[in-house]
C-alpha cells in the first residue's frame, strides 16, 4: 500500500508536534490539559476497537499465506528464539549496568504503601494463554488468549486444503478493511497523542518531579540500559542478519514508537506498529502479521531489563544483599515476567511480584518506584515495540 507524500510527512511531524505541544500545555496549563484528556482516550479506545479482530485476522492470514504447518513450525522457531534471547540479553545487559552504575549516594526509604501488590504465580502466566470461554476472553481485549485460538485456527484451517481458500480469501478482504480504519484512525493520531501526553503530566507534575529526583539513580539506570539495548544492541543484531542500515529502518518505525510511547501500550499500539513494518518497510504480511502480535504480547525486552533494574533497585533500599545465586534468579524470573507480563500500561509493575518473590523481596518495593512508573512505563513500552519491529525484519528474511 502506497502512502501519501502529504501523510508521510503530516504523521511523523504531526506526532512529534502533538507530542512536545502536550508536555509544555501539561506542565504548564495543567488545568487546560486536563481538559484536553478526553482526545487521548478517544485515540486509545479507536485503536483498541480494532485490535482484536485485526489479531484474529492477520495470524490466521499469516499463516493461511506460509500455506503448511512446516513453514510455521520453522518460522515460529525462530520467533521464539529471537524473543528469547534478545529478551535474555536485555536483562543481563540491565543487571550488568547496575552494578557498574550503581545507585549513587541518595537511598529512599520505603515508607508509605499506597497499593497491595497482586501476587501472581509463574504458572498464572501459562495459565492465562489459554481462555476458558474464547468470546469472553475476545469480549475483555485478552490478547493472548486471542492469539492462541487463532493460531490453533489458522493452522487446522491450512490442513483442510483448498476448502479453506474461500475462507481465506475473505478473511483477506476484512484485514485490508481494518487496515484502512487504521489508517483513518491515524489522521487523529496527532491530536490523540497531545491530549495523552497532556492529561497524564498535567495529573501531578511537581511531584513526579519531586520523586524523579529522589529515584534519579534507578531511573538513570533503567533509561540508558534502554537506549543502549534500543539504539546498540537491537540495532547490532539487525545489522548482522540483515547487513542493512538499522537506524533507516528504526526511523521508518518512528510513529509506531510514537504511539507506543504516547499509549504505554505495546497492544494499543499494535495495529500501528503493523502498518508501518507492513507498509513503510514492506516487511510480508505473513510474518509482521504474526511477529508483531505475539510480540506486542510475549516480547518484551525494555520490560525484562525494567524488571531486572527494579529488583535490585529494591534489593538495595531494603538493605538485602544480592549473591550470585539470587541475580540468577532476578535473571531467571525477570524474563519470565517479561513474558507474562500484558501490552497494557504497567503491566511490568504487576508481574514484578513473581522476581520480588523469587529472592524474597519485600513486595511493598513496588510502592516506591510507582510514583514515577507512568514514565519509565512509556520508555520500555517503546523499546518493546522496537524489539518486535527488528524481530519482523529478521524473521522476515527466513523462508
Ligand atoms: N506497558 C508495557 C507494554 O505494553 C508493559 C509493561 O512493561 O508494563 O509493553
Amino acid at each position: 500500500m502506497n502512502i501519501s507524500p502529504w501523510k508521510k510527512f503530516y504523521l511523523p511531524i504531526g506526532i512529534l508536534f502533538g507530542f512536545l505541544l502536550g508536555i509544555i500545555i501539561g506542565f504548564f496549563f495543567p488545568l487546560f490539559a486536563s481538559n484536553l484528556k478526553w482526545l487521548g482516550v478517544l485515540f486509545l479506545k479507536s485503536l483498541k476497537m480494532i485490535i482484536v479482530p485485526l489479531v484474529m485476522l492477520s495470524i490466521i492470514n499469516g499463516i493461511g499465506k506460509m500455506g503448511n504447518l512446516q513453514t510455521l513450525g520453522k518460522k515460529g522457531f525462530y520467533v521464539f528464539l529471537y524473543f528469547i534471547s534478545t529478551t535474555m540479553l536485555s536483562v543481563l545487559l540491565g543487571i550488568f549496568l547496575t552494578i557498574f552504575l550503581g545507585f549513587g549516594d541518595i537511598k529512599p526509604s520505603i515508607t508509605e504503601e499506597k497499593v497491595k501488590p497482586i501476587q501472581l504465580q509463574i504458572v498464572d502466566i501459562f495459565l492465562n494463554m489459554i481462555p476458558s470461554n474464547i468470546f469472553d476472553a475476545m469480549s475483555k481485549g485478552e490478547i493472548l488468549p486471542t492469539i492462541v485460538f487463532s493460531i490453533l485456527l489458522g493452522g487446522t484451517m491450512i490442513t483442510q486444503g483448498e476448502k479453506a481458500e474461500e475462507v481465506f480469501r475473505i478473511f483477506s478482504v476484512l484485514e485490508e478493511a481494518i487496515i484502512k480504519i487504521v489508517h483513518l484512525i491515524l489522521w487523529f493520531a496527532p491530536i490523540g497523542i497531545l491530549g495523552l501526553i497532556a492529561g497524564k503530566i498535567s495529573e501531578d507534575s511537581d511531584k513526579f518531579l519531586r520523586d524523579l529526583f529522589l529515584l534519579q539513580y534507578y531511573a538513570r539506570n533503567v533509561l540508558v540500559g534502554l537506549l543502549i539495548h534500543g539504539f546498540i544492541v537491537l540495532p547490532f543484531i539487525y545489522f548482522i542478519f540483515l547487513k542493512k542500515n538499522p537506524y533507516s529502518y528504526i526511523k521508518k518505525m518512528g510513529v509506531a514508537l510514537g504511539t507506543a510511547f504516547s499509549t504505554a501500550s505495546s497492544s494499543a499500539s499494535l495495529p500501528v506498529t503493523i502498518d508501518c513494518v507492513e507498509n513503510k518497510a514492506n516487511i510480508r504480511s505473513e510474518t509482521a502479521g504474526i511477529v508483531l502480535p505475539l510480540g506486542a504480547t510475549i516480547n518484551m525486552d525494555g520490560t525484562a531489563l525494567y524488571e531486572a533494574v527494579a529488583a535490585i533497585f529494591i534489593a538495595y533500599v531494603s538493605n538485602v544483599p544480592l549473591d550470585f545465586y539470587s541475580m540468577l534468579l532476578i535473571f531467571l524470573t525477570s524474563t519470565l515476567a517479561a513474558i507474562g507480563a500484558a501490552g497494557i500500561p504497567e503491566a511490568g509493575l504487576v508481574t514484578m511480584t513473581i522476581v520480588l518473590n523469587s529472592v524474597g523481596l519485600p513486595l511493598e518495593g513496588i510502592t516506591l518506584i510507582l510514583s514515577i512508573d507512568w514514565f519509565l512505563d512509556r520508555c520500555r513500552t517503546a523499546i518493546n515495540v522496537l524489539g518486535d519491529t527488528i524481530g519482523a525484519a529478521i524473521i522476515d528474511r527466513i523462508d
